[in-house]
């Protein structure tokens, strides 16, 4: 597919170049420059625009790699980022939707920006598992097992005592499919990530797996009889 791209003389040929030089490593990116000689530090560009403009300190940027600026890590590329991500995962969705056969019993969950598994439950097919209140116990157990992140802890400081069973009921999954004749539900995840390393495929499908080990968990212990999945997307971008 990749060499079709390129050769295809239909595409612009600026655009088909940036992807050469993507797969090849050589983007202009800061730290390829200063690689080559050519600039002093490979600190990234737009997170150094970025803090500068909230006033912060710009004391140890991430390296500005083709990765670092497709991921949500960069604070200059973030919201572009998310919106790339939302935008190929809808188009996905949607076409596994529309494959399904006429007779298929699984009902794929419509999410927007507001939905979570609070949302979920207020639905009229998820309370038909189990109740609230003995998800949130559940989850509450496995929780508490799960560290605190930097960008929680005023959260946790606040009201500790609520805080886990608040951060369940506030966990999005990117898709949720549901078979309640055959008591199945099946947790999708979407991730894009850089293809640099070889263990990346491995390494977002952990990831993943972790992000809804809560939801996953507290599902099995609260409704024995139905069977809980997910799976995950992994996405690719081209080089470093
Ligand atoms: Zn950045």
């Amino acid at each position: 597919m990749l060499g079709k791209y390129l050769s295809n003389k239909k595409i612009p040929w600026q655009r088909r170049r940036q992807l050469g030089m993507v797969v090849a490593g050589n983007t202009p990116t800061a730290s390829f420059l200063t690689k080559i000689g050519k600039m002093q530090s490979a600190g990234c560009r737009l997170c150094r625009i970025a803090r500068e403009a909230r006033g912060e300190s710009t004391d140890g940027l991430a390296d500005e790699t083709h990765g670092h600026i497709n991921s949500a890590g960069c604070e200059g590329m973030a919201t572009t980022v998310t919106t790339a991500h939302h935008s190929i995962w809808r188009h996905l969705y949607a076409s596994m939707h529309a494959v399904q056969k006429p007779k298929s019993k699984l009902k794929f969950v419509t999410l927007d920006k507001e939905s979570n598994m609070s949302t979920l439950w207020r639905r009229e097919e998820f309370p038909r598992i189990c109740n609230k209140e003995e998800l949130a116990e559940k989850a509450q157990d496995i929780e508490v097992t799960i560290p605190v992140k930097k960008s929680q802890e005023t959260r946790y400081n606040l009201d500790p005592g609520s805080f886990f069973v608040n951060r369940f009921w506030g966990r999005r999954p990117d898709g949720v499919a549901i078979n309640e004749a055959l008591k199945i539900v099946c947790v999708l995840e979407f991730k894009r990530s850089t293809d640099r390393d070889k263990g990346f495929l491995e390494v977002k499908d952990a990831e993943a797996n972790e992000q809804h080990k809560s939801i996953i968990g507290a599902l099995k212990a609260a409704a024995a009889e139905w069977e809980f999945g997910q799976i995950n997307f992994v996405v690719s971008n081209r080089g470093r």
